[in-house]
């Protein structure tokens, strides 16, 4: 095995399709169900939110899925990205696992997100969609979207998480740059923003209340659309392009990894670096061991529960059978703001209900020791959020170390941490604290779930 520091692929060998994991799941996802009636939803009911072509393939089983020129040959601005072997992370941890990660931060915004941002805003864009909404959190969402709408011609309107927006001024001026509209949520600019405001008027915010925010205004105005970066089975369909140039780049490395690991907020970056390798787990019986990491102030995976529960904090999308802390839960302020969510995607929970992924959870201090020790080793200043896949990854080579048996480790660095800095400057004068949850706390805000059959 050579020591090779990193894996370029050719533009020409970059994947020309997404892959469907729900073609290969040995149980699929139960359906979502509307939020009045209770029933499965239909395409129908979708149409005021989202393009066709999307809700299609939000309900496809097809394996493959082309990805379409126009959007190939956008993804080819930065993509395919580089994988690299983590060397001198491995020597600092004196470990005998081998370390890669794939680097999605190499992306105009700065993380994975574009994937499937730029593939939305070409589907509205082809059907004849004026102006979208969004959340976003740590502002990586918004910026994504913000890049791709500008690209087609798209409105966009970002409704960003208060303490973010706050915490984060540079995510703003990026989304201005690529012509956004920002403002702090939640807002006076809808009725669900009014009335939270109204109850606490320093609420923080949170991804579900800025979600009910974007739903609400794309929901009356024909000409608009809402557009979500996580959760929803087209995010994570679009995400897969990660993990399937991932495979080839480890190809060449002449190497396959036993773990394969990713942050965890909605789903989307676990999904893209996971599902391509999970495809040859469930049809060539490969062994390897997926994990989940989420952050232990937001435990979704690790301490919720599995049932039908709204995607927003109001209750106006569809119910959605998945790992939650409730639709109520506000997560603790930190960093990892693109991880502060209370729900997880419907496939993701299957598949751990399934036990065909695991998941960790993962204090906030931790996180950032991993993150400083691999900006030292490897250069790169991670994003928060990904400091929790790389904090994962130092636990298994840690642990491998212990056993005295070698293993391929493999993580997504989904995102860069330059605009992330302060939250870097905090944790070096002692300010960044770990926020424990305890069970009743969780109980409390799960009691507010409604029971659905499951
Ligand atoms: C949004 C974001 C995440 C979390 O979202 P997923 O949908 O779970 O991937 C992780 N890392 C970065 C850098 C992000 O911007």
């Amino acid at each position: 095995m050579s020591k090779f520091r990193k894996i370029n692929l050719d533009e020409r060998q970059m994947p020309t399709s997404w892959y469907n994991i729900m073609a290969d799941m040995p149980n699929k996802p139960q359906p979502m169900l509307h939020p009045a009636t209770k029933q499965p939803v239909k395409l129908e009911d979708m149409t005021p939110l989202f393009p066709v072509e999307l809700l299609k393939q939000e309900m496809s089983t097809e394996r493959w899925i082309e990805i379409p020129e126009e959007v190939q040959d956008i993804y080819r601005v930065w993509r395919p990205t580089p994988l690299h072997r983590a060397l001198n992370l491995e020597k600092a941890l004196d470990t005998p696992a081998r370390i890669y990660f794939k680097n999605e931060s190499v992306s105009p915004a700065g993380s994975h997100k574009p994937n499937t941002a730029v593939a939305q805003a070409y589907y509205n864009y082809k059907e004849g969609v004026k102006r979208l909404t969004t959340e976003t959190g740590a502002g990586q969402w918004g910026s994504a979207l913000a890049y791709a709408c500008d690209i087609f011609g798209l409105e966009l309107q970002v409704f960003m998480v208060r303490v973010s927006y706050e915490q984060k001024p540079y995510r703003k001026m990026m989304m201005n740059t690529w012509n956004a509209n920002v403002v702090p949520s939640p807002s006076s600019l809808t009725e669900a923003g009014r009335r939270i405001l109204a109850e606490h008027p320093d609420s923080p915010g949170s991804l579900g209340i800025a979600i009910s925010e974007a739903v609400e205004m794309a929901v009356k105005d024909p000409d608009t659309r809402y557009s979500l970066g996580s959760v929803l089975n087209h995010v994570l369909l679009h995400q897969t392009i990660i993990g399937q140039e991932a495979i080839k780049q480890m190809e060449m490395a002449g190497d396959f990894p036993d773990v394969v690991i990713g942050c965890f907020g909605g789903g989307s970056n676990f999904a893209g670096i996971s599902f391509p390798f999970l495809r040859l787990k469930l049809t060539e019986g490969k062994k390897l061991r997926a994990i989940a990491v989420e952050p232990a102030s937001c435990p979704k995976l690790t301490r919720g529960t599995f049932a039908y529960d709204f995607g927003d904090t109001v209750g106006m999308t569809p119910l959605i059978p998945m790992y939650t802390l409730g639709h109520n839960f506000i997560p603790a302020k930190i960093h990892a703001g693109g991880l502060r969510y209370h729900g997880a995607g419907a496939i993701v929970s299957q598949l751990l209900k399934d036990k065909i992924i695991e998941a960790v959870s993962i204090p906030q201090l931790e996180t950032f020791e991993a993150g400083v020790l691999f900006a030292r080793t490897e250069g790169i200043i991670p994003a928060p959020e990904s400091t929790h896949a790389i904090a994962a990854a130092i636990r298994e080579a840690k642990k491998a170390k212990e056993e005295g048996v070698s293993k391929t480790i493999l993580f997504n660095l989904s995102g860069h941490g330059v605009i992330d800095l302060a939250a870097y400057d905090q944790y070096f004068s002692g300010k960044l604290e770990n926020y424990a949850i305890s069970d009743e706390e969780i109980q409390n805000s799960l009691k507010e779930l409604q029971p659905v059959n499951v």
